[in-house]
């Protein structure tokens, strides 16, 4: 006779959720234990509240970590066409802007909702307030220790996310458990977070929001480039198309690379075209000083630092569209969106998430060592593994 499994999930975010609604619908008896107060809280801060749930564009180059291919392989085994028909099916309508998918309620707190009437349904018990501090295998079973009860379990879903975003990132403590496992661990570092900059304070450019292009180098090689809006932070450089980055040139720096960034801060026109406009405006407006000559082509807080003393049109054209900076590091864990680094996806098998070191351990969500780009790739990449996870750990023998 098929045996029903005891599956417990550890962590009760969107990974979490997703692996226990499949996990039952699989006929497994499903716990999660989740160690906050109330489960999803992190989903509930996502996309502004409006949670940024998926997104419809290419997958290359949208994830990052050692093995990046290993988020694609995970989104081949549940594609995109399978996590909308998930949502649709628990209530989650969707709706795209530019690719980028949103509930149509425009709220995260509907999907946490839906996922949870969903689990609900099939009888997930959801015990909060839980941390689990270790976990260990014994006789087949998975003894789970949550300091003052120890729960055993058939098969475990690991689905602890990651630290980026708290006040107190401080340890990863569920990467530990991982480690005593057996499972190596990628360093963290942040990811999705603002760049600090080189000299930053003194240029006075802090608030300054801009429509332009940010190139980042490692040893002088490109290798990231992306428009859209710059931020300009007491100590650096914001905004998505550097969050975008920001993964790279922590692992860059790190790596012990050299990284610089240059900001084209006026990307409207062919740089030919810029210039010959800028010996025609310099001509025009010559009865100005040299600054007042780009006031109201540029914010006014960058044109000292794009003049530099610097009189002639070319010399200004360049600092403009080449804007150079050496990025520092980050603004911190507590500063990041998600985490890059963590449990290395080269022991995990990305059809079904399942450990390659520990029968019966599953892995997914955030905690693994890949980090997505902005609009919607992070919880796709979790719901989509938890999904998988699920299916794999709730499946009878
Ligand atoms: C402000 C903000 C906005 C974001 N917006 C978006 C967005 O719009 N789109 C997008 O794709 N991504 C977004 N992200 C990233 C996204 O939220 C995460 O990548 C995603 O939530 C990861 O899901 P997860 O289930 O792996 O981890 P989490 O959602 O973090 O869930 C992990 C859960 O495990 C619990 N846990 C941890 N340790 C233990 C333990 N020892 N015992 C028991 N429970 C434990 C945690 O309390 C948590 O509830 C955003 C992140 C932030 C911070």
């Amino acid at each position: 006779m098929n045996k029903a499994y005891s599956v417990y999930v550890i962590g009760g975010g969107a990974s979490g959720l997703a692996a226990a609604i499949f996990a039952a619908r699989a006929g497994a008896s499903v716990t999660i234990l989740e160690k906050e107060k109330k489960y999803g809280k992190k989903l509930l801060r996502t996309g502004n509240g409006r949670c940024n749930l998926a997104n419809l564009g290419p997958l290359d180059g949208a994830y990052h970590g050692r093995h990046p291919e290993f988020a694609r392989e995970v989104l081949a085994h549940f594609d995109r066409e399978r996590l909308l028909t998930f949502f649709e099916e628990i209530g989650v309508h969707t709706r795209s802007y530019d690719g980028w998918l949103y509930p149509a309620s425009e709220s995260a707190e509907s999907v946490l909702a839906c996922l949870s009437m969903a689990a609900e349904a099939l009888n997930v018990r959801i015990r909060t307030n839980i941390c689990v501090k270790g976990i260990r295998k014994s006789g087949g079973r998975f003894l789970i220790d949550v300091g003052t009860y120890v729960y055993t379990a058939d098969r475990v879903i690991l689905a602890t996310g990651s630290n980026a975003s708290l006040v107190n990132p401080g340890e990863n403590e569920p990467l530990l458990i991982a480690a005593a496992l057996g499972h190596r661990i990628i360093p963290i570092h942040p990811a999705l977070v603002p760049l600090t900059v080189k000299d930053a304070a003194a240029r006075g450019f802090a608030g300054v929001r801009v429509r332009g292009t940010i190139r980042l180098y490692a040893d002088g090689k490109l290798f990231h480039e992306e428009s859209g809006q710059l931020q300009f932070t007491e100590n650096g450089i914001s905004g998505i198309p550097v969050f975008n980055g920001s993964s790279e040139a922590l692992t860059a720096l790190a790596d012990g690379q050299r990284v610089t960034a240059e900001a084209d801060l006026f990307p409207d026109m062919p740089e030919d075209v810029f210039i010959s406009y800028l010996k025609e405006r310099f001509e025009r407006l010559s009865d100005r000083k040299p600054e007042a000559r780009l006031k109201g082509l540029i914010p006014d807080r960058l044109i000292p630092a794009v003049t530099a003393g610097e009189e002639s049109a070319e010399a200004c054209a360049r600092r403009i569209r080449h804007f150079p900076m050496e990025i520092t590091g980050s603004r911190g864990l507590a500063n990041a969106q998600v985490s890059g680094g963590g449990i290395d996806t080269d022991e995990i098998d990305p059809a079904s998430m399942a450990s390659r070191l520990v029968e019966g351990l599953y892995i997914t969500g955030e905690c693994l060592d890949i980090d997505g780009a902005c609009g919607g790739y992070n919880l796709m990449f979790a719901f989509a593994g938890g999904a998988l996870a699920g299916m794999a750990a709730g499946e009878a023998t």
